[in-house]
């Protein structure tokens, strides 16, 4: 991965989170307070705007600067966790404007952990984390097999969906969900699914 594919692949998240918002949105308006995709779609929006603003000295650096931006610009719970897993995913790469597959994988895994630190979260708890962790397990196997960026990301990308479906059924035990108990099963957690929109955002900026 590259400066300009990172880049890439912010901008698709963008994209995607803003015009899947009023959906994020109304999954929130279910279990939550209806903000989720106003959140995100404010804080990616601020992200483009970096981007366009910005020099960078590396990959790394494309993701700390636009970690650090989602955590000032998005309220709620969901800005301070993946503006925290986009810093650490930066700050796990090694600097250069060219990372490896490897290191893409173990940046992933740190983002990863950065979240269930911060949150606390275990899988089953219908949050991000439902549909994050299983994100990066396909995408580290799929790297220990020898797949390319493309393969890696399209796996991520449908365990991610995968992960989200089945936050369906689940009764939340963290954040604002987990106040409605099991009234909050039977609905799709909205952080879970904006994390699926972020993997695929990925598969599909890395398509062939
Ligand atoms: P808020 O709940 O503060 O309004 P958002 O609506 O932006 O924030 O985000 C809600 C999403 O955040 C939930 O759907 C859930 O996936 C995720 N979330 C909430 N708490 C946690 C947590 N402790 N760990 C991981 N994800 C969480
Ligand atoms: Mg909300």
């Amino acid at each position: 991965m590259d400066v300009v594919l990172a880049t890439a692949w912010l901008r698709a998240v963008a994209e995607s989170v803003t015009a899947d918002a009023d959906e994020l949105t109304k999954l929130d308006s279910a279990i939550g307070d209806g903000d989720h995709g106003v959140n995100l779609r404010r804080g990616f929006t601020a992200v483009t705007a970096l981007l366009d603003g910005t020099a960078f000295t590396g990959v790394g650096d494309v993701f700390v600067r636009a970690g650090g931006t989602l955590v000032s610009r998005v309220g709620g719970a969901s800005g301070p966790l993946y503006g925290s897993a986009f810093r650490a995913l930066g700050k796990a790469l090694p600097p250069g404007p060219v990372v490896s597959l490897p290191d893409l994988a173990g940046a992933l895994r740190a983002g990863l952990d950065a979240v269930t630190r911060l949150g606390g979260a275990a899988p089953g708890d219908k949050t991000i984390v439902d549909a994050f962790r299983p994100a990066v397990a396909a995408f580290e196997e799929a790297v220990a097999g020898g797949a390319a960026l493309p393969e890696a990301a399209a796996g991520a990308a449908r365990a991610a969906g995968d992960g989200a479906r089945a936050t369906i059924s689940l009764t939340a035990r963290k954040g604002r969900a987990s106040y409605l108990g099991e009234r909050s099963a039977g609905h799709q957690d909205p952080g879970a699914t904006s994390t699926w929109l972020i993997f695929q955002a990925l598969a599909d900026v890395t398509a062939p």
